[in-house]
């Protein structure tokens, strides 16, 4: 174990330069030990946690590895030091310009985000060429007569999942979509929540108004207050806006409101000199290696200018804009897709152009980082591989997942998540550590199916992730361990008392049901429980019984109970297993 001490230690014993925070992945806890990551899974494998670089851990866990490499613990970094951290030093430097708003949609399930985002881009953003191909890269840009506005094309919560557990703030701006009919649903409030959490300005946007009448919108607007967001036209602070993705209606208001938001926010970015940004979402692509959608905030890219991303190094090959096409370099508040990733980078990295020095430095005396083997996983344990064609989805399932394990106090280990294809190496892993591969979006190609087959490996296939979320907790329920309840069998009322070389034998007769040799025996005199114990044998017309039934006479002996009379009721109950219930 590759445990430092070579550094200036407090009092305390922990080293004053070794820092590690409650919301670093295990490759960053790694970095920040100068340890090499696989060390660290080692480590945690041998406590008989099963992980990978990326993963996320409990502050229980953190305490203890920074007890183990002698490293101060410091608290999360709040979610929005390290994007603040970033500007703040930025704006030292070289001249600024205003930049375009990052805006996220958040709300309930069915609200209308994606019609939102949809009737935006239908509506909004240009078609260059004709024939040309819009590029999916999980955002967008539109241009508005006052200027440009940067959509995240991903699902809210995903985004939000991005900032929470990578403590970076991506999105400048959130705006809210309510249903009108159906008003403030959980994950309403789920998401004024993380909003505020993440100190993102909210804008609602009351949607599918075509469907209601104005009393309706009315209601909305109190059952807003109640959460604590009063709108402006009730002297509060929140900009609201009914609008309709389907019609269209109130959606150029909608801009507008961004667009006066976006004053107010004041963003600014540097155009010149080296880019700094986000990794929005990270993906491995066919031909292409691993691939990411990028955001500066500042800066510019050009193509061969090389660049660390998180733990992740790389060399610009290609840059492709949101129409398809290829550029050549690519300034802040515009998202772009990177091709030339050494390894896969994951939503919420800090991207960051580096020279050719620092490249080959941090590559080369980069650590080796392996993924997770099957460590010591507990006998009960869910064991699942997970794939998942984006990284923002697979950083939300693992989030839930883990959510859902901790709720069903059910061990699931993943003993790997990534990004892309299903390769036969996944089918391998599977056999050997006994997975089941739970696929998000990634449908496997006709050869893999066919050796999973054949390995007798299974692959589940969602494109929901509440789907696959059901799925694991029926799988939970199934998985747990049986019920015993008791169960009464029959009862029989003690007809004669017989003593036989000094044991006591209660012949009866069986009333209802039927009596079982190694039951449990309930004796009962008028309505006094007398005592109990386990018939011990159970004989008829003396042959020995397993089990005697209604309308039979029998004789028992009872292990701890002999003291019987006439009309003695004797109840006779058994244990059963049952599967638990959902
Ligand atoms: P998401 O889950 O929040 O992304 O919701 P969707 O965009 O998928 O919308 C859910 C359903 O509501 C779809 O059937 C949409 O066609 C419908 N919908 C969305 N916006 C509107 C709207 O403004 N008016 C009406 N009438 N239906 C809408």
């Amino acid at each position: 174990m590759n445990k430092r001490v070579d550094h200036e230690e407090d009092s305390a014993g922990t080293n004053q330069q070794l820092k590690i925070s409650k919301n670093m992945t295990v490759g960053e806890i790694a970095q920040a030990v100068n340890c090499p990551v696989s060390d660290v899974i080692l480590y945690l494998l041998r406590q008989g946690i099963v992980c990978n670089k990326n993963k996320m851990l409990p502050d229980a866990l953190i305490m203890e590895l920074g007890r183990h490499y002698s490293a101060e613990v410091t608290p999360e970094v709040p979610v929005n030091v390290r994007s603040s951290d970033i500007v703040a030093k930025e704006e030292d430097t070289g001249t600024h310009i205003k930049r375009a708003p990052v805006v996220v949609v958040v709300g309930h399930v069915d609200h209308g985000k994606t019609s939102l985002l949809d009737y935006i881009r239908k509506t909004r953003v240009a078609q260059k060429e004709k024939g040309g191909i819009t590029q999916h890269l999980g955002a967008y840009k539109v241009v508005i007569s006052q200027g440009e506005i940067v959509f995240l094309d991903t699902p809210g919560h995903e985004a939000f999942t991005m900032m929470r557990v990578r403590g970076v703030r991506v999105a400048d701006l959130a705006i809210l979509v309510i249903a009108a009919d159906d008003g403030i649903m959980p994950q309403t409030v789920e998401a004024i929540k993380h909003a505020q959490a993440a100190k993102v300005p909210l804008i609602v946007a009351l949607n599918k108004v075509d469907k209601v009448d104005a009393k309706r919108v009315e209601e909305v607007k109190a059952q807003l207050s109640r959460h604590g967001l009063m709108i402006e036209e009730w002297g509060g602070d929140t900009m609201f806006v009914p609008i309709s993705a389907k019609t269209g209606a109130g959606i150029d208001k909608l801009l507008e409101m961004i667009a006066l938001q976006t004053e107010v926010l004041e963003l600014k970015a540097r155009t010149t000199g080296h880019g700094i940004g986000y990794v929005l979402e990270a993906k491995k692509e066919k031909g292409h290696g691993s691939v990411a959608t990028v955001i500066l905030q500042h800066g510019t890219v050009h193509v061969s200018d090389f660049f660390i991303a998180g733990v992740v190094t790389g060399r610009i090959n290609v840059l492709v804009d949101t129409q398809g096409k290829r550029i050549k370099e690519v300034g802040p508040a515009t998202p772009f897709l990177a091709v030339g990733f050494d390894e896969l980078a994951q939503a919420g990295d800090i991207f960051k152009v580096i020279s050719a020095d620092e490249y080959k430095r941090v590559r080369f005396e980069k650590p080796k980082q392996h993924e997770a083997t099957m460590g010591e996983v507990g006998e009960n344990a869910l064991i699942m591989i997970l794939k998942a064609d984006t990284d923002s989805s697979k950083e939300a399932l693992l989030a839930a997942i883990e959510k859902l394990a901790q709720q069903e106090k059910q061990e699931i280990a993943i003993v790997q998540s990534s990004v892309g294809a299903i390769t036969e190496s996944d089918i391998e892993l599977a056999v050997a550590t006994r997975a089941v591969i739970y696929s998000f979006c990634v449908k496997p190609e006709i050869y893999v199916q066919s050796f999973a087959k054949k390995r007798g490996i299974e692959i589940r296939l969602f494109y929901v992730i509440y789907h696959l979320l059901d799925e694991l907790k029926k799988l939970i329920v199934l998985m747990r361990e049986p019920q015993k309840i008791e169960k009464k069998t029959g009862e029989a009322i003690v007809r004669k008392v017989f003593d036989i070389k000094g044991q006591i034998i209660a012949g009866c007769y069986v009333k209802s049901g039927k009596v079982i040799k190694g039951g449990r025996a309930v004796i009962w005199r008028m309505n006094k429980k007398l005592g109990e114990g386990t018939i011990q044998t159970l004989q008829r017309e003396k042959r020995a019984m397993k089990e005697v039934a209604t309308g039979f006479e029998c004789g028992f002996v009872i292990t701890g109970f002999s003291d019987f009379q006439e009309e003695d009721r004797i109840e006779c109950f058994v244990e059963e297993t049952v599967q638990p219930q959902e």
